[in-house]
């Protein structure tokens, strides 16, 4: 099947679908491809931040959002070998909610779908793998892409590459991101609610584990250092070991997981220096990588896509963008991007540091058990970012 549109965008994750419905939402055609049937995947992260909340409100869909299942946190809390302090607070934060909120991701991607599904100028293409680019000389002039039903090519005045931090849409533009491996990885695993009544968000002692609540189930996050699981039966020993010294109820449920149950996340924090290139623009982790730390990444995903329609919208009404138009974007949002991949290396000594029982606790969780009004700086930092988007293009009505 072959297309037309104005827009086509690879990727239906947090950037993907937000810069689709406010394109949409502006009177842009916009098709959005998605590899997967569904949004079900628990390899994701559930935090919607203040600085999103905000922006929901803003476009008319809080009330929606506020309608599913999510659970609000004011505080991030942290427990250092059974001392609890405040990380982060929010209730300061001058946001229409100041509160982080857990949503399971494939509920927060669904809102932004079925709000885009009613608009006549969105289609999203579930199951459809974007596989190639098409060009008009040295322009990149749309995608073909693998559906259901075969073989599907769409022409379109832009492609926006939001397929995630494995972007095959970068590769294929031969834009190379850069940087550094991260010292970090993370297991990913469920645990049975049962394992744990009343946890700190983040507990640390022989390693750290991050809990979310997801509903029926435990989401735990556990941090290592980067290479050093292969998910053998020695690995297993001593990851339960460690689980059990952190929280000893833990332990117990992590005994019956099978190193089939365990995802290993490898932590990669880079990102391009050219986000553009004609006729294609690259938002979310396909343009910047982020690491798990401090949750961030789906609000950056969330603010690129913000930037990315406002600034492209009343062009592409028009005309197809030229290069210039693309690199206004990168401009306004590549700095938020650096200083928050600075920040997230930073954080990584004190992320790993907890491992070794004896260990001092790390400088800045001293700074923040002494000086506990930091923790609103945090708050800030976390969830608003270093440069919030609040304005998405007028809506079309
Ligand atoms: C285990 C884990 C936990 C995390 N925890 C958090 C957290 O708590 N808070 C937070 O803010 N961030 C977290 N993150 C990071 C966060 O999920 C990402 O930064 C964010 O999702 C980036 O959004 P995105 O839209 O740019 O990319 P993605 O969310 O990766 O979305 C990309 C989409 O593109 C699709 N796709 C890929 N290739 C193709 C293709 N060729 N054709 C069509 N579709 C394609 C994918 O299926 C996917 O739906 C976590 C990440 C992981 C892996």
């Amino acid at each position: 099947m072959d297309y037309s549109t104005d827009v086509v965008v690879a990727g239906g994750g947090p950037a993907g679908l937000m810069t689709g419905l406010l394109l949409a939402r502006a009177g842009v055609e916009v098709i959005v491809l998605e590899k997967h049937e569904d949004f079900l995947r628990d390899f994701r992260g559930d935090t919607i931040h203040p600085a999103t909340q905000h922006l929901l409100g803003r476009i008319g869909l809080i009330e929606e959002f506020l309608a599913r299942n999510h659970s609000d946190t004011p505080r991030i809390t942290l427990s250092w070998q059974g001392e609890e302090m405040t990380l982060a607070e929010f209730t300061h934060l001058r946001t229409s909610r100041a509160t982080m909120t857990f949503m399971p991701q494939w509920d927060f991607l669904d809102l932004l779908a079925s709000a885009a599904a009613e608009l006549p100028t969105f289609r999203l293409m579930r199951s459809t793998r974007v596989d190639s680019l098409l060009r008009a000389g040295r322009r990149v002039s749309g995608v073909s892409a693998t559906g259901p039903d075969g073989p599907v090519r769409i022409r379109a005045r832009l492609v926006i590459g939001a397929d995630g931090r494995d972007s095959t849409v970068r590769e294929l533009a031969g834009l190379t991101p850069q940087g550094r491996a991260a010292a970090m990885d993370v297991l990913w695993f469920r645990l049975p609610k049962e394992a744990d009544r009343d946890y700190a968000a983040i507990q640390a002692g022989a390693g750290m584990i991050i809990t979310l609540d997801r509903g029926a189930f435990l989401q735990v996050a556990h941090v290592i250092p980067a290479g050093d699981w292969a998910g053998t039966e020695g690995d297993m020993v001593q990851l339960r070991e460690r689980i059990a010294t952190i929280n000893p109820r833990m332990g117990r449920a992590v005994e019956k997981l099978q190193p089939s149950d365990i995802h290993l996340l490898r932590v990669r924090l880079e990102r391009l220096r050219r986000w553009y290139t004609d006729g294609l623009l690259c938002i979310g982790d396909a343009a910047h990588a982020m690491s798990p730390a401090g949750g961030v990444g789906v609000n950056l995903a969330i603010q690129d896509a913000v930037a990315a329609a406002r600034l492209l919208a009343p062009v592409l009404r028009s005309r197809a963008p030229r290069p210039s138009d693309l690199r206004r974007v990168q401009r306004r949002r590549s700095l938020p991007a650096r200083l928050t991949q600075r920040v997230q290396r930073m954080l990584q000594p004190a992320l790993l540091a907890s491992r070794d029982a004896r260990a001092p606790m790390p400088w800045s969780l001293r700074q923040l058990r002494h000086h506990p009004q930091l923790a609103r700086l945090t708050g800030r930092v976390v969830g608003i970012g270093f440069r919030p988007e609040y304005e998405a293009p007028e809506p079309i009505r």
